[in-house]
């Protein structure tokens, strides 16, 4: 017997994570070095992002991707990642003090749990993923209009 994947309705694919982030983000994101694979460790995915004082550790998961093993190629996630939901989190300040973190946790696209909304920074609560991750979601070649 087959088993499918059951889909929660809140989940968001990583082109969803892409058009839901800030304009000033994804500008910001173009401006990025190319991001660095690390490694993949079943379904997630680490990347090291250069950035303005040190790089940044970016984190994804792809929620449905058992073919991704640690000798998964970079081609091979790129293919899984177009269509699956992922989960997201960075290393940087903006990911924790522009409400990123919150915001995504609470679309369920949050790896780690944040429960503080972000009052002073953010408090239209815009966007969606730092510039880190757009710029990871690029290079993974995630389709954006
Ligand atoms: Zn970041």
């Amino acid at each position: 017997m087959r088993v499918f994947k059951r889909k929660s309705v809140n989940e968001l694919l990583a082109r969803d994570v892409y058009t839901k982030s800030d304009r000033g983000s994804k500008s910001r994101s173009i401006l990025l070095s190319r991001p660095k694979f690390e490694k993949a460790d079943n379904k997630e995915v680490y990347f090291s992002v250069p950035s303005q004082f040190r790089p940044h550790k970016t984190h994804i998961i792809i929620i449905y991707a058992p073919s991704i093993t640690e000798d998964s190629s970079l081609d091979e996630i790129k293919e899984i990642v177009q269509k699956e939901d992922i989960k997201i989190a960075c290393s940087c300040e903006a990911f924790l003090y522009q409400g990123f973190k919150y915001i995504s946790y609470k679309a369920d696209a949050g790896i780690d749990k944040e429960d503080r909304p972000p009052i002073k920074r953010n408090p239209l609560q815009k966007g969606m993923a730092c510039k880190h991750i757009l710029a990871v979601l690029r290079y993974l070649g995630v389709k954006v209009v």
